[in-house]
């Protein structure tokens, strides 16, 4: 028999929080995780870990930021219903702490653009790149199965015990053609899913993420070019990926933005005081 052990990372769900998120540039709600550090045998977890870090995810735009839990007064441990008590229950003094941020993103608010010095215009251009790179790069350095992938698995796995368990399929029958041919097509649609599965990721989340933060600071698209030259050149040519057209081509798409949160669980930066 094979045996496999070794150590396993996992999330643990810990409370909720509130923050300021750079990307969504407001007070909004996190879920802090623990990291764990797990042993495992055979994929069976031993124990429950050592914590090596948290993580705060955004409830609005999902980025993933590393945090200090010493940074908060509390966690809530019930779903946040409203930002205002979730300020004052877990970060009572965020205002105080992001006192500098907070004065360049009224700036920003209110469309003072020309009062940002270029450095801070420069910092706060490279911000959204440096924020979903962990994220970005994870995913060609790990496999990582996407929800469309592993519907196509898992609907080929059952097909398959269908026809082979279940159905009393004669070999060389029209049934068993039949059968063959569905159990293929599922397994190719599995293969595409998985190889175009990073390019959804950018589609569906990279590009999204990046024109929310970038809109407001009304970006040129050689100054976007800009920083994804360097960071194909310095830090992965998977930025190559990334294109500044289509980042452009959605910082100018009308907001399709869907309220997944509340008006309640959201804050904007001339409401914090
Ligand atoms: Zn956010």
């Amino acid at each position: 028999m094979i045996y496999f052990w070794g150590t396993k990372t996992v999330h643990r769900k810990q409370g909720y929080a509130a923050d300021l998120c750079p990307i969504c540039r407001g007070a909004r709600p996190f879920q802090i995780f623990a990291v764990k550090h797990v042993a495992h045998f055979n994929f069976i977890p031993l124990g429950t870990g050592k914590t090596v870090a948290h993580i705060a995810k955004c409830m609005d735009c999902g980025i993933r930021l590393g945090v200090e839990l010493e940074e908060y007064a509390n966690l809530q441990k019930t779903k946040p219903h409203d930002i205002g008590s979730l300020i004052a229950n877990t970060r009572p003094y965020l205002v105080q702490d992001y006192q500098d941020r907070l004065e360049i993103e009224r700036l920003i608010k209110n469309r003072k653009l020309s009062e940002i010095d270029a450095e801070t215009r420069s910092q706060l251009l490279w911000e959204p790149f440096q924020l979903i790179e962990p994220w970005f790069l994870n995913r060609y350095e790990e496999t990582k199965i996407d929800k469309p992938t592993g519907i196509g698995c898992l609907g080929t796995l059952a097909l398959t015990c269908f026809f082979l368990f279940i159905l009393d399929i004669k070999p060389g029958s029209l049934s068993a053609k039949i059968a063959v041919g569905l159990v293929c097509t599922g397994f190719l649609y599995t293969i595409i899913s998985g190889i175009t599965a990073n390019g959804r990721h950018i589609k569906t989340w990279i590009y999204p993420t990046l024109a929310r933060s970038l809109r407001p600071l009304l970006p040129t698209i050689l100054e976007l070019q800009r920083i994804l030259d360097k960071l194909s050149r310095d830090v992965s040519r998977h930025f190559r990926k990334i294109k500044a057209d289509k980042i452009m081509e959605h910082i100018h798409a009308p907001t399709q933005r869907t309220e997944t949160l509340d008006a309640r669980l959201t804050k904007d930066v001339n409401q914090l005081h």
